[in-house]
């Protein structure tokens, strides 16, 4: 396939393997088909990546390719057709207790007639956590979120920013190895966006939790990730796994005025564009992407 392609000034790193010891999440051939009354739906055709220990990895592509449904195959709330998903070494057949999710639909995830830190005690509760160390949890969570002062408000008297950051408290409470989230901030307004998109970096950095962030928003995946794992458009295979080298240290108005920020987001654009067209790495006939 054909396309064009303006010339860029530094070749982009492609994404690598991990050794074992390094990984911690594993996905193989991941294969997903919605049995429908309509009839079958492929949307996952063959995933095959591996997430790192502490490692931040964005996950784009087009809508409809088939994101959330890799993440709900991950978290184990719905079976592959064939492949695995392996975290630590072991089969996930169920959800993990080691794995947290947040979800875009804040507003539905928390329950409106409990206060912010009940909202956050309850997954400890339920798994049986001791009252005297889950108070413990619950405070520390609501402090690694910035919302220590607000534990007895109900979600509905917080703005969306805070509602989202309550259910980041709640996913981060009972210390996940791995936080998926999927369009966690699609919701809420540019400014709050930003600063949840620090909160998320500080908190990898602070808990050593490993996260895979779906986004639809190129500027976010770059500005957040290690790494952007680019998915083709459905039957979802991997299109491109990318390296961002961009400094560890990130600012929202220093890192994105960097040039190779501008190169970066380019280039994922550019592979979403293709992706939109229809472009697919395993199809016979197509190339590999441009450069
Ligand atoms: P994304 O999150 O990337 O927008 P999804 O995972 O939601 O994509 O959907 C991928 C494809 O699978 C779409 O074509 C969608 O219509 C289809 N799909 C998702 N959920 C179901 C379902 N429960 N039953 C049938 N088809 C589904
Ligand atoms: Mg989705």
């Amino acid at each position: 396939m054909q396309h064009e392609s303006t010339p860029d000034t530094s070749p982009i790193p492609r994404g690598r393997s991990l050794p074992p010891e390094q990984t911690l999440l594993s996905v193989r051939g991941l294969q997903k088909i919605y049995r429908t009354d309509a009839g079958d739906i492929e949307a996952v055709r063959n995933l095959t990546f591996d997430l790192g220990k502490n490692e931040l990895t964005c996950l784009v592509g087009p809508s409809g390719s088939g994101k959330t449904t890799l993440l709900k195959c991950i978290a184990g709330l719905l079976e592959p057709t064939s492949g695995t998903v392996m975290l630590d070494g072991k089969a996930v057949t169920g959800p993990p207790k080691k794995m947290a999710v947040v979800f875009q639909e804040y507003g539905r995830s928390l329950y409106p007639w409990l206060r912010v830190d009940a909202n956050v005690e309850l997954p400890l509760r339920n798994a049986g956590v001791p009252k005297a160390e889950r108070r413990q949890l619950v405070a520390e969570a609501l402090e690694s979120v910035g919302l220590s002062h607000v534990p007895k408000s109900y979600p509905w008297q917080l703005s969306g920013g805070m509602q989202q950051r309550v259910a980041i408290a709640r996913a981060i409470a009972y210390k996940p190895e791995i936080l998926l989230m999927d369009e966690p901030f699609a919701a809420v307004d540019a400014q709050t966006r930003a600063d949840l998109e620090d909160l998320v970096r500080s908190i990898r950095k602070q808990l050593g939790v490993t996260v895979l962030f779906v986004t639809h928003d190129i500027d976010e995946s770059v500005y957040l990730a290690e790494r952007v794992i680019i998915l083709s458009s459905s039957p979802t295979v991997v299109q491109e796994d990318l390296v961002i080298d961009l400094p560890e240290q990130r600012d929202q108005l220093e890192t994105r005025a960097l040039p190779r920020f501008t190169e970066l987001r380019h280039h994922v654009y550019e592979q979403i564009q293709l992706a939109k067209k229809g472009f697919r790495p395993d199809a016979a006939q197509a190339q590999a992407p441009v450069r």
